[in-house]
């Protein structure tokens, strides 16, 4: 059996298509897997487990039947979109929360796994925010806030975001291969999965005199994707969509 992953959903409201793709990725591929990962951004915003929204409902139905009803095991790391993950969506859906980035023994193999936007260090606004908002303090005062007010700080943050996309160079908002080296090097692994680019690909690079590969999953805006790891084989597989148009790609 395959071990599936995906990243960049980016699910919510006025993202039908794209829900219920992957409603119907649960319901089959991911349900004949043996374990399923979700590495980052599975929702395009996550204010706090107390979301109610029609959307979160029912993606966080849908999981819960993948992972209690079908006993498949899903992971989850949290993305710049929704960090907010906490443990009330983890008993919602049956998942388990993997702190990123984290490193998952496949088939004997040590593979690191993470969302990718800590390794985009050119973008330097964007990693000083990063750091604002990953801190346990400051996550804990904006859980405070009522539900409402949460969601037009969110609201503001991805106009933000999509303003920061469209002022910056797109090399800019790519990896840096010097962070890239430094999280191989950390991890002891040779072989590392993200996503958080939406740059679909698999590069095959040299670190310290040795090979290595740096496998990149796609984003959900226009088509599903996901990688698929069976028998020691990897592959990168793209679930078409009809075009809808709707709202562009905020990372
Ligand atoms: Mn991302």
């Amino acid at each position: 059996m395959a071990r599936l992953f995906v990243s960049d959903v980016h699910l919510g409201a006025g993202f039908e298509p794209a829900i219920e793709q992957f409603l119907g990725f649960l319901g089959s591929q991911a349900a004949r897997a043996e374990a399923l990962y979700i590495l980052g951004d599975l929702f395009e915003s996550w204010v706090g487990d107390d979301d109610r929204s029609e959307a979160a409902q029912r993606v966080c139905a849908a999981l819960k039947t993948l992972t209690r009803g079908r006993g498949v095991p899903c992971f989850v790391l949290h993305g710049n979109r929704d960090f907010l993950l906490g443990q009330g969506f983890a008993e919602r859906t049956g998942s388990i929360l993997l702190a990123d980035p984290v490193v998952a023994e496949l088939e004997g193999e040590r593979v690191l796994i993470t969302h990718g936007d800590a390794l985009c260090s050119d973008d330097h606004s964007y990693q000083e925010l990063r750091s604002i908002v990953r801190a346990p303090d400051w996550q804990r005062r904006f859980l405070a806030l009522p539900l409402a007010n949460r969601e037009v700080l969110a609201d503001e943050a991805r106009a933000g975001s999509r303003r920061h996309i469209a002022s910056t160079v797109p090399t800019i908002m790519d990896v840096n291969e010097d962070a890239v080296a430094r999280a191989f090097r950390a991890a002891g692994v040779r072989r590392m999965i993200h996503g958080h680019t939406h740059r679909p690909g698999v590069h095959e690079l040299t670190i310290d005199g040795a090979p290595a590969q740096r496998i990149v999953l796609g984003a959900w805006y226009e088509q599903g994707s996901y990688l698929s790891y069976e028998r020691g084989r990897y592959e990168l597989r793209s679930l078409p969509r009809q075009p809808t148009g709707g709202t562009g790609p905020s990372f």
